[in-house]
């Protein structure tokens, strides 16, 4: 490949080269002074997919249509609406169809799938996670271990990134699972961390914990739809992940989770509801529960038709982008975007760190930087000629090209603004 150029047209050759180019189109854009911001943020929340109202509306119709009848007269039946997003999802984070369901949010469905797979055991209690998850994961965690009489104090265990470094080191985590060995009962942590944008080595971590007799479990908050993931062939036990960040399906959408093949059929405990009841009998509404042989089990109410309704059209987008070409797209979008932030920092003698590893098969399409000194007075010189990034606590600007609808024209955008913006 030649190497990256700063300039206009050199961004626009790469635009017009890149085959999912189109998919732009098929997105609103928040407008600044007239013009489509430059939307850095869909590691936050992705960009509203123009098919979605058409969608919503949809059931809306069929509602008013149909009334309770619309269960099974729907365009797209509400009974089994789950069902048609089976296929996209099992092949989005390369699992099988049974292994996959979508249903709930995020941090409920890490709440119930750690009923399942966290099961403390006289000194096999302990859960290792990374250093500074997201919040609510901690909290998840944290709680589990305590209502299951434990002290997360002791038994939460984080994984640190060495002394002046930002990142974790595969092989740490690994020495720290073997070292913790039959007192570990669960590694659990983020596919992508939010705030580092770093990679983890799925694959690697499940095989250790699984040497160690601990299972292993994943947040895919950050990886699904920004990876390519292959959960069932690194047998990963479990996993679960959000639909409104880089999967596009508006805010507080319905969310996934994954149950590895080797786990279904057997008789795990479970928080039951009638929705992971056998669909053949579900409506007999009989006394004793009998859970359906796939991830569905897990499910506990009725599908939240009009979340899924979005979720479906983008869905339907990543079927046509397919993960293995916006992946391509992704490593030269961010690898763009680092050059030039690169660039930029030294035309203006400005101290701009990434923190992300810059290996790509350690990072998705997020970099996060960081500005010594003048973090938040950057960000909002940013925010104020139209860049939309993210701001996290206590130093970091986060900025995430997508694949999916940012372009390379973008990146350079972007990149002119930073320089106006440090000087
Ligand atoms: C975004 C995010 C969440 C948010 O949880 P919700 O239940 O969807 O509100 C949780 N964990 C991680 C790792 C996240 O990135």
């Amino acid at each position: 490949m030649k190497p990256f150029e700063n300039s206009l047209s050199y961004a626009q050759a790469c635009d017009a080269k890149d085959p999912l180019r189109a998919f732009r189109d098929e997105f609103h854009f928040p407008q600044h002074e007239g013009k489509p911001v430059i939307y850095f943020t869909g590691n936050s929340l992705g960009l509203q997919p123009k098919g979605a109202a058409a969608a919503l509306k949809q059931e809306l119709d069929d509602w008013s249509a149909f009334g309770v009848e619309g269960h099974f007269k729907a365009t797209h039946p509400w009974y089994s609406y789950h069902e048609e997003l089976t296929g996209s999802t099992a092949r989005l984070v390369g699992a099988k169809e049974e292994e996959v369901v979508v249903m709930n949010q995020l941090t409920s469905n890490l709440h119930f799938l750690l009923v399942s797979f966290f099961r403390p055991n006289g000194t096999r209690k302990k859960i290792l996670t990374e250093q500074r998850p997201f919040p609510s994961d901690t909290y998840a965690l944290a709680s589990q271990i305590a209502f299951h009489g434990g002290d997360p104090e002791n038994d939460l265990v984080e994984v640190a990134p060495r002394a002046g470094e930002y990142t974790l080191r595969t092989e740490d985590i690994i020495a720290r699972i073997n070292e913790l060995g039959e007192e570990l009962a669960l590694v659990c942590i983020g596919g992508v961390n939010f705030y580092t944008g770093q990679a983890f080595d799925m694959a690697a971590i499940t095989q250790a914990a699984h040497a160690v007799g601990a299972i292993a479990g994943f947040d895919l908050a950050h990886a699904a739809g920004n990876l390519q993931l292959k959960l069932h062939d690194w047998n990963v036990d479990f996993a679960c992940w959000c639909t409104y960040k880089y999967l596009n399906s508006g805010p507080g959408s319905v969310a996934g989770a994954f149950v590895h093949e080797r786990h279904l059929g057997k008789g795990l405990p479970l928080f039951a509801g009638w929705w992971g009841h056998d669909k053949k009998e579900r409506f007999k509404m009989e006394r004793t529960f009998k859970p359906m042989p796939t991830a569905e089990a897990w499910q506990v109410s009725n599908a939240p038709v009009f979340s899924m309704a979005v979720h479906r059209v983008a869905l339907e987008q990543f079927d046509r982008a397919g993960m293995d070409r916006l992946r391509a797209k992704s490593e030269q979008l961010t690898a763009y975007l680092a050059f030039t932030i690169g660039a930029v920092a030294k035309e203006t003698g400005s101290k701009l760190e990434v923190i992300t590893p810059s290996d790509p098969a350690q990072r998705g399409c997020q970099l996060s930087v960081l500005a010594h000194g003048k973090g938040r007075g950057l960000f909002d010189a940013l925010t104020e000629r139209g860049v939309v990034a993210d701001w996290r606590e206590p130093n970091v600007i986060r900025v995430a090209p997508v694949p999916m609808y940012n372009s390379f024209e973008d990146v350079f955008r972007f990149g002119m603004i930073l320089k106006q913006a440090l000087q």
